[in-house]
């Protein structure tokens, strides 16, 4: 399958939407960088679809505007836009084999010799044996990949994809999300996928927009949003985050905090919070990070680990880890996950332990954020 023709960045700018007085999308400005996988992740509500809605044009845009590859396309209808849709909804026509489903578009636009193009879809998305077959005969993973075929035959320039896995259980939706993954980098054109599931987002694309309230909270390829969270509703969406209130001590290249009854250290450059002494933060570390010593071993932790005492109420064994519950001074329960532990090295609920880990693993955020 040849590349298809890429159009350049998509470009928001101050777009928004509102409904009555509510603003279910705040002016936001967003680059989508031509040929990425881009992911709009946020809960239920959040404006995610209504933000895609408008790239359609499905929704019309109360501010701002629309952009592709420099060309203004706010005022066209969604039928001109070099853009196309995958619902959740598959949307086939059930009384249609899966060629004629795939070769929809060209039919309308008057193509009578389609044979070529719709057996490059099917091959594209590995349905090439199910050609003559009605939407009722198959599964709805291969429903959803002729949903696909059938969107790309136009060759838009970007594919916009509405929570299209939402319909499928578990294991093929993880199947689903490789399987997209390999389509986008085959065809090379921009998707840009709207989801709730973090780990989806974090599979799939290669840029995360994290959506909260109607604006974007951050944005970055799915590591950097793991590692370095910019806020508290970031650090709890993706993944799970202990957050310990600190006051700062001071400031330098490392900042020294008071939390947990002890002094912990977090690199300056990781802090988003204000670094005035004596101010207030959150200190985040994520579970898997943390070590737990025997609070009778505490001798052997290495010099300049953060550390915090505590006990353990709860433990379990989840197969790749064991995930530790530990009550501590540093305030809320704190979430441990320690993988390769030996059956008869884990630690028991009642064990007096100390927590410790890198001190570069730590991060700062602003204590007095007004999200969530
Ligand atoms: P979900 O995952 O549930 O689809 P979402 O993040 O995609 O959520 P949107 O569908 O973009 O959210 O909706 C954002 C907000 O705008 C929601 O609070 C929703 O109730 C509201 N909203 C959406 N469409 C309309 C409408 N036509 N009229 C009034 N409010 C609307």
């Amino acid at each position: 399958m040849t590349q298809q023709q890429t159009g350049g960045d998509v470009r928001l700018t101050g777009i928004s939407k509102t409904y009555g007085s509510f603003e279910a999308v705040k002016p936001l400005d967003l680059t989508v960088p031509q040929g990425s996988f881009f992911a709009l992740l946020g809960a239920s509500g959040c404006g995610k679809t209504t933000t895609l809605r408008m790239i359609a044009g499905l929704e019309e845009a109360t501010t701002g505007t629309v952009s592709l590859g420099g060309r203004d396309i706010t005022g066209l209808p969604p039928y001109k836009r070099p853009v196309n849709t995958v619902f959740q909804s598959y949307a086939l026509f059930p009384h249609l084999d899966i060629t004629e489903n795939v070769a929809f578009g060209l039919r309308r636009r008057g193509i009578k010799s389609v044979k070529k193009q719709v057996d490059e879809m099917l091959d594209l998305v590995q349905l090439g044996d199910f050609a003559k077959r009605k939407p009722h005969q198959l599964s709805g993973g291969q429903q959803q990949r002729v949903a696909v075929a059938r969107a790309l035959i136009n060759h838009p320039q970007v594919l916009l994809l509405d929570e299209p896995l939402g319909a499928l259980d578990l294991k093929l939706r993880r199947q689903m999300q490789l399987e997209l993954k390999r389509i986008q980098t085959e065809v090379g054109i921009t998707f840009i996928h709207v989801t709730h599931d973090q780990e989806e987002a974090m599979t799939m694309a290669d840029t995360v927009a994290v959506m909260n309230g109607g604006r974007v909270e951050q944005l970055g390829a799915p590591a950097d949003l793991y590692e370095n969270p910019r806020t508290t509703f970031v650090a709890n969406f993706l993944g799970t985050s202990n957050l310990i209130e600190g006051e700062i001590v001071s400031a330098g290249t490392d900042i020294v905090v008071a939390a947990g009854g002890g002094k912990l250290r977090l690199p300056t450059d990781r802090c988003t919070a204000p670094t005035t002494d004596g101010g207030k933060l959150l200190l985040g570390i994520r579970p898997e990070k943390i070590s737990l010593a025997h609070a009778d071993d505490a001798d052997a932790i290495a010099d300049g680990r953060n550390r915090v005492t505590g006990r353990i109420v709860d433990s379990s064994f989840i197969g790749v880890s064991t995930q530790y519950v530990v009550e501590s001074p540093a305030g809320k329960a704190l979430q441990v996950y320690e993988q390769n532990i030996e059956r008869d090295a884990r630690l028991a609920p009642g064990a007096e332990v100390v927590l410790h880990w890198n001190p570069a693993h730590t991060f700062g955020l602003d204590a007095a954020q007004d999200i969530d």
